[in-house]
């Protein structure tokens, strides 16, 4: 079990309890695949995740990575961005996870954008199962971040809550710039 520290830790913790075997979920930026290995692990082999990333760079180090851990057969990794989910993915979902931001260690001029990212996000609410969750790691480090944090919380307030369940979490013991989360609920008996 990983230490509880920061936005990640916390969007693995939710992940590990509500994927299943079998299940179909959503990596919405792929960056270095650590995402989207434990959903490819949760999901098991007779599970589909569907991995985005608009880097080739990103989705080499994500084959790469599943292929060590012989995750890869139940993995579709897909170079076009999250805004084009639909187009892709029509199989409702357990899951979706964004990472907002650039990819570490990578080129910080490719990074995640308010109205391709709310694209994504309603795209990706379309899909949710009742029960089915979506994370939204917020960054506040790049270039347009503060746009995109607002938008994302903007969004996330404008969701009927008899439809939706919908939470922030930051860890308090940090500086206010650390990542947060945001999570989506999709209720099960919503309207
Ligand atoms: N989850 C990753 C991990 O575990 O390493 C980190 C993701 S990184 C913070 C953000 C990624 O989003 C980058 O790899 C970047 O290329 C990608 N990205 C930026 N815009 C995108 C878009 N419109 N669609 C899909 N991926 C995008």
């Amino acid at each position: 079990m990983n230490d509880l520290r920061g936005a990640v830790a916390l969007s693995h913790l939710l992940l590990r309890e509500r994927v299943r075997a079998g299940d179909r979920v959503v990596d919405a930026t792929c960056g270095n695949g650590n995402d989207t290995l434990l959903l490819a692990k949760l999901v098991g082999p007779g599970g589909r995740v569907w991995g985005f990333d608009l880097q080739e760079r990103a989705l080499v180090a994500t084959r790469e990575l599943l292929a060590a851990e012989g995750c890869l057969a139940q993995a579709e990794l897909v170079r076009a961005g999250h805004e084009r989910l639909g187009e892709y993915v029509t199989e409702p979902l357990a899951a979706v996870v964004f990472n907002l931001g650039y990819l570490p260690g990578g080129d910080k001029g490719v990074v995640t954008r308010p109205v391709t990212t709310l694209r994504a996000l309603n795209a990706a609410l379309d899909l949710l199962l009742p029960g089915g969750i979506l994370l939204v790691a917020i960054y506040t480090g790049h270039d347009g971040a503060t746009e995109e944090e607002k938008a994302v919380l903007v969004w996330g307030s404008g969701l009927d809550p008899k439809a939706f369940s919908v939470w922030t979490s930051r860890q308090l013991n940090r500086p206010p710039t650390a990542p947060y989360l945001v999570l989506v609920e999709k209720r099960r008996n919503g309207a």
